[in-house]
Order: structure tokens, then C-alpha cells, then sequence
């Protein structure tokens, strides 16, 4: 990126163009070990006990969507970012920003669902900050969250940690969330249908970690897709990835709607999903405990890592065809968490 570049939408897009202004521009100025690791969430000692940190800000429009709201994403995305490195999310901070105008029984809404999304994830919000913009300076309400978790002795699940030969698991459907949000947005005829998938993970995540210690990688899907998130951890741990489209679920109406819209539902967003890289011996086992999750029922094994073509993602098309599957390039969507 030159200087006299500006930032695109594009750039926060989760794809490509987010991984370029991270690694060209965020990360030089704060290069630390924790952070050059990539993942979802920071994981560090301190007095004796492994904790995880993350931080992440929404910024979703419309504040309101068939499955959820702006709370409730937020309140999950920063639970499932400490759950995606093995943590027990425990404590999380609420930080709003709120333009002049906004409705207080809108906020108390919001508020309503980030408590039941806190009582079944199990965390507590402790600390907090609210500020005030003037008509126009922010579009209704943003939201950051930052959270704090515990790390079980010995667990190390990291996007660096796959290896050549484990096999590669996705949680449910694809694409669900970001066909509700565009489909709220442009009043589609098929919005009816489809609801976003937002949930916490960590219950799901903690019944995976009991069924074995193999499980290498974790991370949820959420802006720019499976395609990215794929990508992202073929890129950390230099393996190459193959999937296979037959196996991986998705809803018929997600499906017809990425058909009708042109998009790519290995790029739409998910707010409910994880894909996890497990030991080939230890997916069974895995596989089976996410069954018997509520947000793991639709659990597949997708593919494995694989030896050669490190860094790059490929999948065996339906129709026989292999065709390499790249991060997000452009903006798919913008604002859909
Ligand atoms: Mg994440």
C-alpha cells in the first residue's frame, strides 16, 4: 500500500485487502510476538495462568435482522474469537457508540439481547464506556467488545498448528448470516426465510476439546467466509487445503439466493459457525461430540490439509472440476457484522 492510497470498504472486508492493510500497515507499528501469530484471539501468560484476549467492533447495518441484532453479535463474536483459540470466555467489556436521535427503546432492545447472549455463553460484562455523536456522525450505533478468558493447561489451538493429513471440519451451513443481513437490507422476497446463525460457540468448542486433544486450529468463518478463513490457516501453517463442495453444508435457500445475487457463499459471512483442523485420527470422535451440539448438528468433515501447494486452498467441484479458492478480493458486502 502507498501512502497516498486511501482506505476502501474493501479494506474491511475480512479478504484480501484487510490482510494487506494489516500486515503493511497495522503491523509494523506494533510488532510483538502475540500479535504476529494472527489468530483470533492474543494468548499470553500472566501470574501463572494462560489467558486470551481479543477485541472486536460492529459496525452492522441494518442494527436489527431476522436472528439477532447488533447486541447479540457482538456479544458472541468476541465470546467465539476467545473460544476459536481454546479459552473459556469469562469477563467482556461493552464500549457504544451512539449518534443524537437514537431511540432509548431500541438501545434497551439491543441491551436485552446482549444479556440472554451473556447468560447462555456464560460471561459477564464488567466494565463499559458510552459516547455521544452528533446527528449524522455514526449511522444509529457501533459497538466494541473486548474479552477475557481463561486457557485450559495444555491446550494449544492456534492457525499455525495444521499439518499435512488432518482433516478439516465445519461446523453447519454456510453463508446464513450474510444472506440475512442483505437479504433485511434489500427487502428480498426470500428474507422471510433465512435467519443469521449468530450464536456463542464456547459450549460447542469446550464439548470438541473433550473429545479430544488433537484439535490443532479453530477459527469462525465470519467476514469474508470459508474461503478466507480456509485461506487465512493454510497461509499460517504453510499446508495446502482440499475440500470438497459436495460436503459442505448449506441451506437450499442460502444456495439459490448466492445463485440470484451472484455471490460466492464461500465468501458470505457467518456469525455461527467454526471450522476446526483435527488430527485425521481424532475427527470421528470430534465429529460426533459437535453432533450432539445444537450449533454442531450439521457438522461435516470438508476436506484435509494436504502436503504440496502450501498456502493455497483448492476444491473439488460437484462437477468433477478442481478450482483453487481464494480469500475474499474485492468488497462482497460491506457492514455485515
Ligand atoms: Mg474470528
Amino acid at each position: 500500500m502507498k501512502k497516498q492510497d486511501r482506505i476502501l470498504l474493501a479494506h474491511g472486508s475480512g479478504g484480501k485487502l484487510s490482510h494487506d492493510l494489516i500486515s503493511q500497515v497495522f503491523l509494523p507499528n506494533f510488532a510483538n510476538p502475540f500479535l504476529e501469530r494472527l489468530d483470533d484471539a492474543a494468548v499470553f501468560e500472566l501470574s501463572g495462568e494462560s489467558l486470551a484476549f481479543t477485541t472486536d467492533s460492529y459496525v452492522v447495518s441494518p442494527l436489527f435482522f431476522k436472528g439477532g441484532d447488533i447486541g447479540k453479535l457482538a456479544l458472541c463474536g468476541t465470546v467465539n474469537d476467545l473460544a476459536m483459540s481454546g479459552a473459556v470466555p469469562r469477563f467482556l467489556s461493552v464500549a457504544f457508540i451512539i449518534e443524537e436521535g437514537f431511540l432509548v427503546k431500541d438501545l434497551l432492545r439491543i441491551l436485552d439481547s446482549m444479556k440472554s447472549a451473556a447468560e447462555e455463553a456464560g460471561v459477564v460484562v464488567v466494565t463499559g464506556d458510552t459516547k455521544v455523536v452528533e446527528k449524522g456522525g455514526a449511522d444509529g450505533l457501533f459497538i466494541n467488545t473486548a474479552g477475557l478468558g481463561v486457557v485450559p493447561p495444555g491446550t494449544d489451538i492456534s492457525g499455525s498448528n495444521a499439518r499435512a493429513g488432518d482433516k478439516i471440519i465445519l461446523s453447519g451451513t454456510i453463508g446464513d448470516h450474510g444472506i440475512a443481513i442483505i437479504s433485511e437490507r434489500e427487502g428480498l422476497s426470500f428474507q422471510t426465510k433465512i435467519v443469521s446463525d449468530c450464536a456463542p460457540l464456547n459450549g460447542l468448542v469446550s464439548e470438541m476439546l473433550k473429545a479430544s486433544t488433537e484439535v490443532r486450529a479453530m477459527r469462525d468463518p465470519t467476514r469474508g467466509g470459508l474461503a478466507s478463513t480456509l485461506n487465512e490457516i493454510a497461509q499460517q501453517s504453510r499446508v495446502g487445503m482440499e475440500i470438497k463442495e459436495e460436503k459442505i453444508p448449506i441451506k437450499e435457500d442460502v444456495f439459490g439466493a448466492c445463485e440470484m445475487l451472484g455471490f460466492d457463499p464461500l465468501h458470505e459471512a457467518n456469525e455461527g459457525k467454526l471450522v476446526a483442523v483435527v488430527a485425521a485420527n481424532a475427527a470421528e470422535a470430534v465429529l460426533s461430540a459437535m453432533r450432539k451440539n445444537r450449533y454442531g448438528k450439521d457438522a461435516a468433515i470438508i476436506g484435509e490439509a494436504i502436503e504440496g501447494q502450501p498456502g493455497r486452498v483448492l476444491m473439488k467441484t460437484t462437477v468433477g472440476a478442481t478450482r483453487i479458492v481464494d480469500m475474499l478480493v474485492g468488497e462482497q458486502l460491506p457492514r455485515i457484522c
